[in-house]
């Protein structure tokens, strides 16, 4: 995955991924980007499934969410609110979580919580791995 929540600009960001279906659409992307391989079977043909972006193996009719396993999966916030603190995050760190609530009207404790999150999930390159450290910590059985 190349550099994106940091690299991105702002004006850019907010015109790419103004709502849920964007931000769905991004993860679908990314997590199958080198293919879908179905997890429960190995099965790697797949039709649409019944949520938007999600993908059904063919095979075992298992069906995946777009934000299965990445960091946005079970997300209490809209989909665009995440993405708009993961932005935040990844191009000021150190930001507050006060200011976050400030900017797009979300409790504070939800944004610390979800910040949180988020900051485990930086690399080392200081953007976000939407899948890989999830993928880490679920094989740990964190
Ligand atoms: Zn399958």
């Amino acid at each position: 995955m190349k550099y994106f929540f940091k690299d991105i600009e702002k004006i850019e960001f907010s015109e790419i991924f103004h709502d849920e279906e964007s931000c769905l659409k991004f993860l679908a992307n990314e997590k199958w980007e080198k293919g879908f391989v179905c997890r429960k079977c190995g099965h790697t043909n797949y039709c649409k499934g019944k949520k938007p972006f999600s993908r059904r193996c063919t095979k075992c009719k298992a069906e995946e969410s777009a934000t299965a396993h990445t960091v946005f999966h079970r997300c209490r916030i809209p989909l665009t609110d995440a993405f708009k603190i993961t932005f935040m995050v990844c191009h000021s760190p150190d930001i507050s979580t006060y200011e976050i609530s400030r900017k797009i009207e979300i409790r504070q404790m939800t944004c610390w919580k979800f910040k949180k999150k988020i900051v485990e999930c930086i690399d080392d390159r200081g953007d976000l791995d939407i899948l890989q450290k999830v993928e880490l910590k679920q094989n740990l059985g964190v």
